[in-house]
């Protein structure tokens, strides 16, 4: 059996590969820590819970309109408006059955062969497979824990081309909880102002969880605003992973285009996750912020740890829910029988030795740092930090 040629132009997302290795090691009975996945380890809100138990029992059980019911999709533009001061219409809205087949959609539909995408490192797994999906040419602009992780006008002025069509960042930024200030943006808005071809994907996943203060979007500056795509959704602000939500807001032409795409591939997403969706985006946001408040204190325990390793440089993330340290002191480092050459092998030394499951930075194309989320109890961040100290001691 011959399969498509496109299943070897992308890989398989190494955060889910790392989970899944965590879990064969978990069913031979080995207590494994993960710190490799990236859901917020809390139960889904009860009035988000109640929303969708009585849209079963209203038997919301029909197919949805493909962009999503007109109820949750004004729901959203009443949440861009609350959280983000910014102006939209349901027709500007399509929902879909999480960030990531936004950003799917956003892609295909955008992208042609041989467009250039240009992308901050480190970027979330999926972008630039999506992109070598679409046939399109990834542009990496290279940041570093000396620059806090963030892409500089110039830089940005220096990558794009007449062949670039898109930019694409998250903000906070999974992996390395860069968050961009509303000063950064507008320098950056300067730089798209010179260049009206250029789309911009702005991945506001993580918005709620930010311990720097107030979140911004790129969408605020009406300069640019019809060009930028904003990609949110209910997984990380609401701990909703599995109830797959997720949604743009964009200029009419391109969320009809969205529409197109995704009335082929899969229609409107779960009518009982739309109707809950509703009472998330409406209703009383105490539990995120409750979470987002637990997320702080463990992110001052695991930076109090991740500091305490030798070796490590370590950003202090201003958003999202992992630490992303460089960890490139340990290459060339053996304890005899296992030699560390790069993050993969540092992340299975870590797997097999202390029992902890982390993702290599290669994944989000930066080779020197591995990933460690903090979405996991504070008991089980001090016992998965204790062991790897341990682990890492016998290197030399
Ligand atoms: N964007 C970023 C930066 C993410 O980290 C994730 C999930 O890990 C997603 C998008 C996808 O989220 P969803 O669950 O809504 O598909």
């Amino acid at each position: 059996m011959e399969l498509s040629s496109l299943l070897n132009r992308f890989s398989e997302p190494e955060t889910l590969k790392m989970a899944k290795l965590g879990r064969e090691l978990r069913a031979k009975g080995i207590d494994v820590i993960d710190l490799s996945l990236g859901e917020p380890d809390f139960d889904t809100p009860q009035h988000i819970k109640d929303a969708a138990i009585k849209a079963i029992n209203d038997n919301w059980s029909h197919y949805t309109p493909v962009p999503g019911f007109l109820d949750l999709r004004e729901a959203v533009c009443t949440k861009l408006k609350r959280d983000n001061n910014l102006t939209y219409t349901p027709e500007q809205i399509v929902v879909s059955t999480g960030a990531k087949q936004s950003l799917a959609n956003a892609i295909l539909a955008l992208v042609d062969e041989g467009d250039e995408v240009v992308i901050p490192t480190p970027y979330w797994v999926t972008y630039s497979e999506l992109v070598k999906i679409a046939r399109g040419k990834v542009v990496e602009i290279r940041t570093s824990v000396s620059n806090k992780f963030k892409a500089t006008p110039e830089e940005v002025a220096a990558a794009i081309t007449p062949k670039t069509k898109v930019f694409m960042f998250s903000s906070p930024c999974n992996p390395s909880g860069a968050v961009y200030s509303k000063e950064e943006l507008a320098a950056l808005v300067n730089v798209f102002e010179k260049h009206p071809q250029v789309i911009i994907l702005s991945d506001e996943i993580y918005e709620y969880i930010n311990f720097v203060g107030k979140h911004e979007s790129i969408a605020q500056f009406d300069s640019i605003k019809d060009r930028v795509v904003v990609i949110n959704g209910l997984s990380k602000g609401f701990a909703m992973t599995g109830w797959r939500l997720g949604y743009t807001a964009s200029s009419t032409p391109i969320a009809k285009a969205f529409e197109k795409l995704q009335g082929q591939f899969t229609s409107g997403t779960c009518s009982i996750t739309q109707k809950a969706a509703v009472a998330a985006l409406t209703g009383n946001l105490q539990p995120s912020l409750d979470m987002t408040a637990e997320f702080t204190r463990r992110r001052v325990k695991t930076l109090e740890l991740v500091n305490a390793i030798p070796g490590f440089t370590c950003f202090a993330p201003e958003g999202a829910f992992y630490v992303f340290p460089d960890v490139s002191y340990y290459y060339g480092k053996s304890n005899g029988s296992e030699t560390i050459s790069n993050a993969a092998d540092f992340s299975m030394y870590l797997l097999n030795n202390a029992h902890v499951s982390s993702v290599m930075g290669d994944a989000f194309g930066e080779p020197k740092c591995v990933r460690f989320s903090f979405a996991n109890s504070m008991e089980n961040i001090e016992k998965a930090w204790g062991r790897i100290a341990e682990a890492l001691k016998k290197l030399s």
